[in-house]
């Protein structure tokens, strides 16, 4: 099936599109189109306008920033995947992106658009989740930074309003040795995943100093799991605190829809959990045998 009509702008700067969001209604931005085609050609949405997004040169970069990392909102995921900055100061990232759709979606899809869409089982606000990223939001009349655990409100609703745009997102990036971990299950290679978990650890010596956990696929939007961050720090890695620290996923409400029930997502999502810490601590381990 094809899209209904709709009128076509492509402005050629971030001021011209959002004069454009600021005088038109009833607009859909398009990013990568990874999400926003299929959805038109089925008819589940069918906006009067489509503000293309891809002639906006300084949206599409990835920069060092003084204690962070910025993407614009069209990086792409593959370009996250292969970015030096990215192999550089946030690893995990570039890991988590190999879980991402087909190598196709991945030249196209942006980390704004997934942001926007906000599937529940998406990589990325998982992956922004741990690194405490903050998403900049702009309009015509002004400009707004939103914690990345406060942008979703709802099943596949960000914290946007119409005439906004997300325009940049930065992390924070960890020291120099940290070690990370991400685990996911998809029925198959390039679906979305059932549940998955990304985990950030620091070390001091043999014990735990740091550390950030959080899930995709049991919530609506990231969720980080605190308790079993708290639990962490302070110990050596070992079978059995890895298995504590993953039971904290029992605690969570989780989501049934139609792949999975909420407590098949958390099972997955408590084994994804102990994967990722292990991954992490293998790494550490291999960092101090190489010391
Ligand atoms: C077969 C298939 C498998 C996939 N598997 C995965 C997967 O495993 N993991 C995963 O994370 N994703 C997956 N995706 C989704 C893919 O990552 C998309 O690229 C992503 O969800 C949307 O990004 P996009 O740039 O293509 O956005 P678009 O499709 O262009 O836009 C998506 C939505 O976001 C809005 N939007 C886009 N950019 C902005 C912005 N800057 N500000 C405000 N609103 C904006 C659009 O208006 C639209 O509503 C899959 C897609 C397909 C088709």
């Amino acid at each position: 099936m094809k899209p209904p009509v709709f009128e076509y702008h492509r402005p050629e700067s971030l001021d011209e599109a959002l004069e454009l969001l600021a005088t038109l209604s009833d607009v859909k931005i398009l990013a990568g189109g990874q999400s926003l085609m299929p959805m038109m050609n089925f008819r589940y949405v069918m906006p009067a306008h489509i503000i293309d997004i891809n002639r906006i040169k300084e949206l599409g970069e990835i920069h060092r920033v003084h204690d962070g990392v910025k993407f614009g909102a069209m990086a792409r995921h593959d370009q996250a995947k292969k970015s030096e900055i990215i192999l550089e100061h946030c690893p995990l990232i570039a890991a988590g992106m190999e879980h991402v759709a087909h190598a196709q979606i991945r030249n196209r899809g942006t980390i704004g658009g997934s942001l926007a869409h906000l599937d529940p089982s998406a990589e990325w606000p998982a992956l922004l989740a741990v690194h405490d990223a903050t998403l900049r939001v702009q309009s015509k009349s002004g400009e707004r930074d939103v914690p990345i655990l406060e942008w979703s409100q709802g099943f596949m609703t960000p914290n946007l309003v119409e005439d906004e745009m997300l325009t940049e997102i930065t992390v924070a990036i960890w020291p120099e040795k940290h070690v990370y971990g991400f685990a996911e299950l998809a029925r198959r290679k390039g679906d979305f995943a059932l549940a998955g978990a990304a985990v950030l650890l620091d070390f001091d010596g043999e014990v735990i100093s740091r550390a950030a956990l959080a899930l995709l696929g049991v919530e609506v939007g990231p969720i980080r799991m605190i308790d079993a961050e708290n639990l962490l720090v302070g110990e050596i890695p070992s079978d059995e605190l890895f298995r504590e620290a993953a039971e904290h996923v029992t605690v969570v409400a989780g989501i049934d829809d139609v792949h999975a029930s909420a407590s098949y997502r958390k099972k997955v999502a408590s084994v994804m959990v102990r994967r990722a810490l292990e991954q992490a601590s293998h790494q550490h381990k291999s960092q101090a045998l190489a010391a």
